[in-house]
Order: structure tokens, then C-alpha cells, then sequence
């Protein structure tokens, strides 16, 4: 098993139409939504990984290219110095994944690596230089 983190674009054409479903259904795959958006020319957007045998990724991701979807696997890794990260919170709401959330009990700042899409907002964010892009 493994899980590649793709982003998948769809046309107009094609926002009204299963695919995700089928893809997931199809080649007995495990979804995790990262992120949905349909931005300003109508297209949808969607950040998610994919988890299943990698065979049945290679196929899936094909028969999803073929079906017109654009899709780019997201190569960089945003990762936290946790030596350098002191808990003070200024990334929280530049995040849109809830991928770094507080844990109200005991007020430390948790960085979830699997909902991170490594969009690097964070980055400047931080004032302590904790998030950093790792290539
Ligand atoms: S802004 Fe930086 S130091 Fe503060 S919690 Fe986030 S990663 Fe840690
Ligand atoms: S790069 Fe930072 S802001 Fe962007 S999703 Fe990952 S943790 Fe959140």
C-alpha cells in the first residue's frame, strides 16, 4: 500500500460527473480530502491523497488523466523544525487545511503531516523559522 498527495483539476465539463467516486470505487482506492474549491473560471479543485495498492494508483490516476482530469502530484514537503517550533500559534489560521491545530489541553501546536498540501503559507508565518520547505 502507499499514498500519493495529488491535486486533481477538473474542467467545467466534467464538475457534474462521478469521477472521484469512480476512481476510488474502481481501483479500490482510500481518499482523503485536503482540500475543495471551485475557483473563479469554474474549474474544481481538488487536494486529497490516495491511498492503495500502487499498481491500482498508476491505473487510477491514468484512467482519471483519460477522463480529462488534470492531475499534479504535490512534490515538495513542508516539514517542522520541532527543535525550533516553541508552540506560539502564529501559523494556526494561516493554514487551510487544519493541518497545524491547537491541542487545548495541553496548548501545544500539533503539526498533522498528512493533511499538509505544502502550500508553505506557514512558512513566513512562523516567526521562529519552524516550517520549512524540505525538497
Ligand atoms: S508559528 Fe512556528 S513556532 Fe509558532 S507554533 Fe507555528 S511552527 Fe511553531
Ligand atoms: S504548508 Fe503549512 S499552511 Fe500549508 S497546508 Fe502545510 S501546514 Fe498548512
Amino acid at each position: 500500500m502507499e499514498t500519493r498527495r495529488v491535486v486533481l483539476r477538473f474542467p467545467k465539463h466534467l464538475l457534474d460527473k462521478p469521477i472521484t467516486s469512480q476512481l476510488v470505487r474502481q481501483f479500490d482506492l482510500e481518499f482523503n480530502i485536503l482540500r475543495a474549491d471551485i475557483t473563479q473560471e469554474s474549474e474544481g479543485l481538488l487536494i486529497m491523497g490516495l491511498t492503495g495498492k500502487k499498481a491500482n494508483l498508476e491505473k487510477g490516476l491514468r484512467w482519471a488523466r483519460e477522463q480529462g482530469v488534470e492531475i499534479q502530484p504535490l512534490s515538495k514537503d513542508v516539514v517542522r523544525n520541532e527543535k525550533a517550533c516553541t508552540h506560539c500559534g502564529a501559523c494556526i489560521n494561516v493554514c487551510p487545511t487544519d493541518a497545524l491545530t491547537i491541542d487545548l489541553e495541553t496548548r501545544d501546536v500539533i503539526f498533522n503531516a498528512n493533511r499538509c498540501i505544502a502550500c508553505e503559507l506557514c512558512v513566513p508565518a512562523c516567526p521562529f523559522r519552524a516550517m520549512e520547505v524540505a525538497f
